[in-house]
């Protein structure tokens, strides 16, 4: 673990951030963080009339939100958003998905937002990460409307960040979408947000024990060239605190909520400024991606997105930890980086032809594989490089991962699940090896996984041995 003797940066203060990044980046390289305001505090709901007059075009305020019930202390949140823009502008509350059992950012959800807002002066999202992603990808399509977003729980770094996850044919995508214009995370309502969604969250911010790692290593191998520890250093630097924080999170302590919302505000700009969700998404992410996939063929509700997350990134991190203690560079053959495109195609259809009828999840997970061969094929002096160099890259490696076991104990501190079957819906244990094993098959981006199957060890066998490696420490299957 490295130290973390730095100050966990205070998201609300943008000037400061964009500081903090700036001097890591001499080059210019990251994104600039196109918000203008984030509020986080126990009364932040308070400033949304001065952010709707400051940020706001002429028109309605169109209030944006699913159809759940959402409270801040004992008054209901929708309306009071209403009750307290209605002085001063006209205001149209508009609820996206009513009548079907769960919502997607998929097709109908954007085209029924994308209808509500046509004449709005300014979109304020009330809600979680989809309807946040659902609010962002409509104002977006609809040429930037004003966007305010109201944060109603601290389960995923969607809120501040310029991506949307879209379902597109059946698949889940991270999409370039834009910055919400400003951020309100009012702790209240944070705090009267169902627990399991705030402790999912500790789940999802678990991956940054992990992706950080799979970044770097997309980085070394040239297979990512964006890798800059900045944008990583802006959240990971919050590790040891979060942690420790890990019971508080459990007790809805407002203390570790607020932990919790600042350093999920980071996160999502670190990726924003990225330019892509690598900052905080590898291994763990994938698997949870396909879980999705998997739930959305069959029929079935998608357990919390950070509860899935949390689970897979206590499996990555012990794959991390098992690479790290048995790698041999002097082992590796380079040419294993250049793998027969028939064989790994027949892989991917193997692995997401049974998710459709069409075969067109497994055509669009193959799209996205063929171009992660095609830049395989570049990048063999890299890979030379990074096999010559590996002492190094290991001990930049352990410093981003953490002890699999401490991680572990922290999530279950916090009350998210740390096995498969723990998740709601239970995941099976065929489905669980299903995820673990097909989770480099899926997308063009290079993590462990990809160099695990690369050199042959990532097989079955593999996984199962991880498995039964997780179920000693509480996790797994
Ligand atoms: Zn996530």
């Amino acid at each position: 673990m490295p130290e973390t003797a730095d100050p966990i940066p205070d998201p609300a203060d943008l000037d400061a951030t964009r500081g903090l990044l700036a001097a890591g980046d001499p080059e210019r390289r990251l994104h600039p963080i196109g918000m203008r305001a984030i509020r986080i505090g126990g009364h932040a709901l308070d400033d949304l009339p001065a952010l709707v007059a400051d940020l706001g075009r002429p028109g309605p305020v169109v209030i944006l939100g699913d159809a759940t019930t959402m409270r801040r202390g004992r008054e209901d949140l929708k309306a009071l958003v209403v009750e307290r823009l209605a002085p001063s502008r006209e205001t149209r509350r508009v609820t996206i998905g009513t009548g079907r059992p769960e919502l997607h950012a998929d097709e109908d959800a954007l085209a029924e937002a994308a209808a509500a807002i046509v004449d709005a002066g300014c979109v304020v999202s009330v809600g979680s990460g989809t309807m946040t992603d659902i609010a962002k990808a409509a104002t977006f399509a609809t040429g930037g409307l004003p966007l305010i977003v109201v944060q109603t729980a601290v389960s995923v770094n969607a809120f501040s960040d310029d991506m949307a996850v879209l379902v597109r044919n059946g698949v889940k995508r991270t999409v370039p979408s834009r910055w919400p214009d400003a951020l309100v995370i009012d702790l209240q309502v944070i705090a009267g947000a169902p627990p399991e969604m705030n402790r999912a969250g500790f789940g999802e911010l678990a991956s940054m024990f992990t992706a950080p790692a799979d970044w770097y290593l997309a980085g070394a191998l040239g297979m990512d060239p964006a890798w800059m520890a900045a944008p990583v250093d802006l959240f990971r630097r919050g590790g040891e605190e979060l942690l420790v924080a890990a019971g508080a999170v459990r007790a809805n302590e407002a203390g570790a909520l607020a932990l919790l919302a600042r350093l999920m505000t980071l996160s999502g700009i670190a990726l924003g400024v990225a330019g892509s969700t690598a900052p905080i998404s590898g291994t763990e992410h994938i698997v949870s991606h396909l879980l999705d996939m998997d739930a959305e063929a069959a029929g079935r509700p998608l357990a919390f997105h950070g509860a899935q997350v949390g689970v897979a990134a206590i499996v990555a991190a012990l794959a991390w930890q098992e690479t790290l203690e048995t790698f041999d560079p002097d082992a590796v053959d380079p040419d294993a980086f250049d793998p027969d495109p028939t064989a790994v195609e027949a892989n991917v259809r193997a692995a997401f032809g049974r998710l459709d009828e069409t075969g067109a999840a497994a055509e669009e997970c193959w799209r996205d594989v063929e171009r992660k061969l095609e830049r395989l094929r570049s990048v063999r002096p890299a890979v030379r490089r990074f096999l010559r160099d590996w002492p190094r890259h290991k001990a930049a490696l352990r410093s981003l991962t953490v002890d699999p076991g401490v991680l572990a104990a922290a999530v279950g501190r916090a009350g998210a699940p740390t096995r498969f079957s723990d998740l709601d819906p239970a995941v099976g244990p065929g489905l669980a090896q299903w995820a673990l094993g097909s989770c480099h098959l899926m997308r063009n981006r290079f993590v462990l996984a990809d160099l695990r199957a690369l050199t042959g060890t990532w097989t079955s066998a593999d996984v199962d041995r991880l498995l039964t490696r997780a179920a000693s420490i509480g996790a797994g299957l």
